[in-house]
């Protein structure tokens, strides 16, 4: 398998693969494009054909082809990995454990299935109900197309005997796909339902939701029936209409959260493209992971009774951590998105666009439900909005949002503040302590921007690298940084390639970095580069007498003299050195 991935990614054209999604030009090693990742004005996307790498200087986004297409479409290494070869033309081997030809199997069966409803929908007779039903809710052909939208027969036999009966499929599999429960023998779990293919980011169809078609005497039955979770489907990492919001979410830096199918496509009919279903159970950390990939900020679009208000709170912390923006849409004049986006889309547009902050709404909703001229109304309100708003990490927008509070709730800010400070000190938990973020990485050093230049520039210029080989070997380089440059330097021979496929795991990324930034200075003349190797050169033998003579000061306070004359021996020499860089300068 290694092997293949591999293969596969030597095999694979990245400047084609990613000029499908931002237009590229040519600029002398590399193209350059605008920011897929992030809102640019000025192209500081780069892709390098030859080591099959991309990187961002505005963003940092970064890495190979595989890594493009994960965070492009939202998909896991081994989509990624199958959509590649399929385009190189690699057959893949199945993994170790035999799960790959099954899985496959189990794909192809839900891929039929779900044009098989399809086809009942659409074509005759039989649906002709079904698409009356969706028309009366809004939902028309074109929406139909978009989510494959189908319809599953009232009998019990239909399904089985298309897939079992003419398609030649085993039980066992429909079993395993959990589209047939077992009596004697098995038949049909989804009758008499609108049935809505669960896509993965890929679009692949991994399982299904059926809504009851009403038709007089099936009221019993339960409205909503889905897939249970099988080797396809988890309903934790399922966020229903993301394969076709994925676009648009991209565009818009946003995402739209609703909670059911019908929402879902209504929204999208409505022309809020960026939404997506959370199927009615609790956003997950995984369904976080998926948008935060895509977006900046997230819109709830939950009920607001007291359900929707938890899910929004659970929501809030987990979005945050992942750095998104949290908003919530305050749903008014229907009962939900579904009602309000089918009946006026322009009001429903309006609607998400007037999303309000998600502290505004947990302190409007509050007071909504309490009355703030009674003492103990004041007193359930603080004791709800307190503990929310001292979850925000950063102290400014802490502050901003206490004093909103207490202007809202008529209180002077102090005492406001005072008992978000309590509820901070005092239920600060120890997991909370280890999952806050870590503080901010310190700022790269002057030294370093220098050593990265210096590799970069050396990367691309070997005859500049004969020239300095000798230079770095008497100085003391810290850190990868400073192994990567002596590295680069020993092999004045070789290319690019060559030198990152030698060199130590943890300086592939280092020279990787140097490499790619070297697009940012394409301009730089020999000369230049030169410069800055011997100011860098420079500034090491400084900072090392320095260190140097720190120690003679101390060895010559202790009386060790032996030790001194050593430290002193090597001053002199680190002084000739010195001397040597300079007439270097020219
Ligand atoms: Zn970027």
């Amino acid at each position: 398998m290694e092997d293949q991935v591999e293969e596969v990614k030597r095999k694979t054209d990245i400047v084609g693969l990613i000029g499908q999604y931002v237009s590229l030009k040519k600029m002398g090693r590399h193209h350059k494009g605008l920011c897929p990742f992030h809102a640019e004005k000025t192209a500081s996307f780069t892709v390098n054909e030859e080591l099959g790498l991309y990187k961002c200087f505005g963003c940092g986004a970064g890495g190979d082809a595989y890594k493009f297409l994960m965070e492009i479409e939202g998909i896991d290494f081994r989509d990624a990995l199958e959509r590649l070869a399929d385009k190189v033309g690699v057959k893949l081997v199945s993994r170790k454990f035999d799960g790959g030809d099954e899985k496959r199997k189990m794909l192809e069966v839900m891929d039929l299935a779900a044009r098989y409803y399809h086809w009942l929908l659409t074509d005759g007779k039989s649906g002709k109900d079904a698409r009356k039903y969706l028309l009366e809710r809004k939902i028309n052909e074109k929406l139909i197309e978009t989510f494959n939208v189908g319809y599953a027969l009232p009998g019990w036999n239909n399904l089985t005997n298309y897939l079992i009966g003419k398609k030649g499929y085993k039980e066992d599999l429909l079993e395993k796909c959990g589209l047939v429960s077992r009596g004697k023998g098995v038949y049909d779990k989804f009758r008499g339902r609108i049935m809505f293919p669960l896509q993965d980011a890929g679009g692949k169809v991994v399982g299904f939701s059926g809504r009851l078609l009403p038709n007089g005497n099936n009221e019993n039955e339960a409205k909503y029936l889905n897939s249970p979770e099988t080797e396809l489907y988890h309903k934790g990492r399922m966020l229903y209409g993301f394969f076709q919001a994925k676009q648009d979410i991209r565009k818009k830096k946003r995402v739209v959260l609703v909670e059911g199918q019908m929402d879902l496509i209504s929204s999208f009919g409505a022309g809020v493209g960026e939404t997506v279903a959370i199927g009615g159970t609790a956003l997950t950390e995984d369904q976080i992971e998926m948008l935060a990939r895509m977006a900046n900020s997230i819109y709830l679009s939950f009920d607001a009774d007291e359900a929707g208000i938890a899910a929004i709170k659970r929501a809030v912390g987990m979005a945050e951590k992942r750095g998104l923006d949290v908003k919530v849409v305050q749903i008014e004049g229907g009962k939900d998105p579904d009602e309000i986006a089918s009946k006026n889309p322009l009001r429903w547009r309006e609607m998400v666009d007037n999303a309000v902050d998600v502290y505004e709404f947990v302190i409007d909703s509050s007071m909504k439900r309490n009355d703030k001229e009674k003492v103990q109304g004041i007193k359930i309100i603080t004791e709800e909005v307190a503990p929310f708003l001292s979850k925000i990490e950063n102290s400014v927008v802490r502050d901003v949002w206490t004093r909103k509070f207490a202007e809202k709730l008529g209180v002077e800010a102090l005492v406001v503040k005072d008992e978000i400070d309590r509820v901070r000190s005092g239920k600060t938990s120890q997991t909370e302590q280890i999952n806050k973020k870590p503080v901010d990485a310190p700022t790269e050093g002057r030294s370093e921007k220098l050593m990265r230049r210096v590799i970069g520039g050396l990367l691309t210029r070997s005859s500049l690298r004969t020239k300095v080989r000798g230079w770095f070997e008497k100085v003391e380089l810290e850190g990868a940084m400073g192994k990567a440059l002596k590295y680069v330097c020993q092999h004045p021979e070789d290319s690019p390639l060559e030198i990152l496929k030698g060199a130590q795991a943890e300086l592939v990324e280092v020279i990787q970095e140097a490499y790619m930034a070297e697009g940012e200075n394409e301009n730089s003349t020999d000369k230049e580069v030169v410069e800055m190797a011997v100011q860098l050169l420079r500034e090491q033998i400084r900072k090392e007498k320095k260190r140097i003579m720190e120690e003679m000061e101390t060895a010559r306070k202790e009386g060790r003299e032996n030790e001194e004359e050593q430290l002193f021996a090597k001053l002199n020499e680190l002084n000739r050195e010195e001397s040597r860089v300079v007439v270097l300068l020219g």
